[in-house]
């Protein structure tokens, strides 16, 4: 039995725990926080996340707890035009194998920290701050802040767009300043009139340099509102209050929209990050994953989902893995996962090409999308949404 030391109990960390622990072996979770928790709103889980999911044994409580969701509907923010909707109904679930859902991002952590809670051969550990590692033929160890050295049979740096596993590893210095802020929000239901609610939709609202997303969250009580503007700033920041007042003026050129953006309050703002794709995800008996592997902007709402199917693949390739087999697991899991989460970051990067053009542009833009037929939009996400990854037990073509 392998020992894989894992920094950082998000959402990538907790399921390649339960991953590893489901092949036999013991995972440690090193959590910089004080307790194991996530913050934030909502997050979209579209099949091939929810097919991790089941793989990992958590799939049906998180369906449980999610809002399914019937349309991914776009709208000219500046016109009101409806677009086109991706139907997300009996059609789509029957090719892909499943719903397209949204949860709140605590419960989705909360599930995943459940099932670690309950696996014996889980060990999480809070109040761990990670600062780099080491290795030798035998083992790899974590260094903590703290002193503490944390040795086992692999390291995997599951600690987000900053980690210090990859600052070691690539050391490729800060995420890129993508020039784009998001504000957020979090309304109750009964608060947005009924004609806005689009209860089972993901709503796109398209304009000139913006746009707006938003979908019902935690069982349909609350709406999470996400709007993006290209407003070019140039430093990095994350979680800061901007006024009510501002916020409406920021997007006031989505005058479809602005019956909904005007019940955002609370707003708070975050200048996106990423990171281009790297070739080296793994040093030895080290590997990268999640978001410390592949950051991403979260437009095409993948990142946890990438995140669960690195965790899944790297479980299924661990599996009965000797101390000397390990590191050529890791670079076979490596392989595996490079290249389809990089069309991800880059698709995710280049899509506000499609969201935000103006005039002219939009037009055709909005001709182009309102021509494709039901199975024309499914087949463009295809790729992404109906990506099964193997389950554990089942072999995986390394
Ligand atoms: C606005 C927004 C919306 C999004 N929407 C979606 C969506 O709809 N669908 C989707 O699939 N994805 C979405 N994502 C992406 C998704 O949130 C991330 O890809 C996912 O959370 C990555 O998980 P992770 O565990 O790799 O990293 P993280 O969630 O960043 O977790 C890293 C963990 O490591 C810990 N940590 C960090 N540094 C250290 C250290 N030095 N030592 C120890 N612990 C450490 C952190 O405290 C944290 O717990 C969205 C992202 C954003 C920003």
């Amino acid at each position: 039995m392998a020992v894989i030391v894992i920094a950082g109990g998000g959402i990538g960390g907790l399921a390649t725990a339960l991953a590893v622990a489901a092949g036999g072996h013991r995972a440690v979770v090193l959590e910089r926080a004080e307790e194991f928790a996530e913050i934030g709103a909502g997050i979209q889980l579209a099949p091939n996340g929810l097919h991790a999911l089941d793989a990992l044994g958590v799939g049906a409580r998180v369906r449980g707890s999610a809002v399914h969701m019937d349309e991914l509907r776009f709208m000219d923010g500046v016109t009101g035009e409806h677009v086109t909707s991706l139907g997300l109904t009996a059609d789509y679930r029957d090719r892909f194998g499943s719903p397209y859902v949204v949860v709140h991002r605590a419960e989705l952590h909360q599930v995943l920290l459940d099932a670690c809670l309950a696996a014996d051969s889980v060990e999480l550990v809070a109040g761990a701050t990670v600062t780099g590692y080491e290795q030798d033929d035998r083992t790899a160890t974590v260094l903590l802040a703290d002193g503490r050295r944390i040795s086992g049979t692999a390291v995997i740096g599951a600690d987000g767009i900053h980690s210090a596993i990859r600052g070691r590893l690539v050391g490729d210095g800060e995420p890129r300043v993508s020039g784009i802020t998001v504000y957020r929000a979090v309304i109750p239901m009964e608060r947005v009139p009924v004609h806005l609610r689009f209860p089972r939709s993901v709503v796109w609202w398209a304009g000139p340099g913006c746009h707006f997303v938003h979908y019902p969250i935690a069982g349909g009580r609350y709406l999470n509102l996400a709007a993006s503007s290209d407003d070019g700033r140039t430093e990095a920041f994350a979680g800061v209050p901007v006024d009510t007042q501002r916020a409406r003026r920021e997007f006031a050129t989505l005058r479809a929209a602005r019956e909904l953006l005007e019940l955002g309050e609370d707003w708070k703002t975050w200048m996106l990050v990423d990171r281009d794709p790297v070739p080296q995800w793994t040093d030895g008996r080290v590997a990268l994953l999640g978001d410390a592997a592949h950051p991403m902007l979260h437009y095409a709402a993948q990142g946890a989902c990438q995140a669960l199917e690195d965790a899944v693949t790297l479980g299924c390739l661990l599996e009965g893995g000797t101390n000397s087999a390990i590191p050529g697991r890791l670079t076979a899991y490596a392989r595996l996962r490079r290249e389809r989460t990089a069309r991800i970051q880059h698709i995710a990067r280049e899509s506000t090409r499609l969201w935000h053009p103006a005039g002219a542009a939009a037009t055709a833009r909005n001709a182009m999308l309102s021509e494709l037929s039901p199975r024309e939009l499914q087949d463009q996400v295809a790729w992404m949404h109906g990506f099964q990854v193997a389950q554990p037990g089942k072999e995986v073509a390394a």
